[in-house]
């Protein structure tokens, strides 16, 4: 087993690794850059290293200097976190050439899915189940409006190279699906250096449900069911809840199935989550994240599994703690995203947490790097907590998410907390009777906007 650990982010996610870190007997190196040297992960962690200054490109994207802090700390592998190098195949790579172990998948599974249209492809070719729609890019407008027609109307335009819920257009009609084109080429161009984009059926009231796999890289797989984040904003999670209201315990064996097969014979090591779109009993793939979601606590809690603790384990060569048979789901859990941004537009409200006061309780996990006096840098995403809940079933979990969001406070700045008490009085989420597109049009009746 690895005796230290460099966590390369910052936040809840890094303090989830410390803590795995700190059960495991593992010593932790936390990086940072110049604006987050109060932050409470450099606080937690057994040592700290100060990377670059403020913007992220300079620090935590900075390869180098995170390696530099291996080789300075004597630790002997890094855990990513989500987002920053957490999908950056030439970071994993480069560890491995410096004799560092990188906690996730190797560089070429990374590079595979990182590619949207390499990873349709290979879904496809490992019995996955995909969105009809082309054969990898669509070069130009002739072929498009041959994709568009065959499938049928309405299509969504998708960047090869997109992420993060950028990068995407919907075309009703043909004149539509030529400006659209268009656009996303050159938003394609701007966003990510690369215009190549690819044409999908547009699914009309899908459900976003995804299936948690993990693998032991020798070939044994498992999956931990289904997280259903379908209530988005411009295509970012706000609220996540397992099992999914709306997936039946055959419906979970099957498409469970199909996804650990898959990661088990390309020997995938670690987390992973293969998302679909869900509509009328039908799972469409539309991508594999080969990193720890945001979402995972809420997976964690119903199977009784700490996920970060498994990753470091196959990560350092050892067995998975548990087969698919060990597997029973408990319970219902619910995961809100506490975002510091004010209502009703989202506008990031970064600034100073004059007070702040966990929810606890039985059932009640807060994830949160904040604490009373803390100054929010305006510098990083605007994610300052994840309140997860767990109860017996889930009109359980519900009251008891109603009653922790009533115990949280976060005084200072303007934070998501009344959005997701507004969504405990509405009726559809009670009943778990939603799809995508409800967050936005529920937005839009109540505040007259998108
Ligand atoms: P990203 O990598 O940018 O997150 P995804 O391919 O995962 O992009 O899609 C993000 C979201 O966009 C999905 O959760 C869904 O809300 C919407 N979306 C993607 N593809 C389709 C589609 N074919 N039809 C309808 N909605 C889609």
């Amino acid at each position: 087993m690895f005796e230290k650990i460099l966590i390369a982010n910052r936040g809840e996610i890094a303090l989830r690794v410390i803590r795995a870190c700190q059960e495991m007997g593992i010593k932790s190196v936390a990086v940072h850059s110049t604006a987050d040297a109060d932050a409470m992960h450099v606080r937690m962690a057994d040592e700290s290293v100060c990377i670059g200054p403020a913007p992220s490109s300079e620090s935590y994207l900075n390869k180098a200097a995170i390696i530099s802090a291996c080789e300075i700390t004597g630790a002997q592998a890094v855990h990513p976190g989500y987002g920053f190098l957490s999908e950056n195949a030439s970071f994993a790579q480069a560890l491995q050439d410096h004799g560092l172990t990188f906690i996730g998948p190797n560089a070429q599974h990374i590079r595979i899915m990182g590619d949207k249209i390499t990873a349709k492809e290979t879904a496809k070719e490992l019995g996955i189940p995909v969105v009809p729609g082309s054969d990898g890019g669509v070069p130009d407008f002739e072929t498009a409006i041959g994709v568009a027609q065959s499938i049928g109307f309405p299509v969504i335009i998708k960047a090869t190279a997109g992420g993060g819920g950028r990068g995407m257009k919907v075309a009703k009609t043909p004149e539509e699906l030529e400006v659209a084109f268009r656009t996303a080429r050159s938003e394609a161009k701007a966003a990510f250096g690369n215009d190549e984009v690819y044409i999908e059926k547009y699914l009309q009231r899908p459900r976003h449900i995804e299936i948690q796999v993990f693998g032991d890289g020798k070939g044994k797989a498992v999956h931990l069911g289904e997280r259903d984040c379908s209530l988005q904003r411009r295509h970012q999670k706000v609220f996540e809840e397992a099992p999914g209201p709306a997936i039946t315990p055959e419906m979970r064996a099957r498409i469970g199935k199909v996804c650990a097969d898959a990661v088990a014979k390309i020997n995938y090591i670690g987390a992973g989550t293969i998302e679909f779109l869900y509509e009328d009993g039908e799972f469409y793939f539309i991508e594999m994240n080969t990193r720890l979601q945001v979402e995972h606590p809420v997976t964690e809690y119903i199977f009784g599994v700490d996920l970060v603790r498994e990753q470091i384990r196959v990560a350092a060569g050892m067995e998975m703690s548990f087969g698919q048979d060990d597997l029973v789901i408990n319970g219902h859990a619910i995961e809100v995203r506490i975002n510091a941004e004010r209502l009703p537009n989202f506008s990031p409200c970064p600034g100073k947490v004059k007070m702040f006061h966990a929810p606890g309780g039985f059932g009640v996990r807060m994830d949160s790097a904040l604490y009373s006096g803390y100054s929010i840098p305006p510098y990083y995403d605007s994610l300052i907590g994840k309140l997860i809940v767990h109860g017996r079933d889930r009109p359980e979990a519900l009251a008891r998410l109603r009653r922790a969001l009533g115990e949280l406070i976060v005084d200072g700045v303007d934070t998501t907390v009344p959005l997701f008490h507004a969504l405990l009085a509405e009726p559809d989420v009670l009943s778990g009777d939603y799809n995508i597109h409800w967050l936005e049009k529920w937005l839009a009746a109540k505040f007259g906007q998108a």
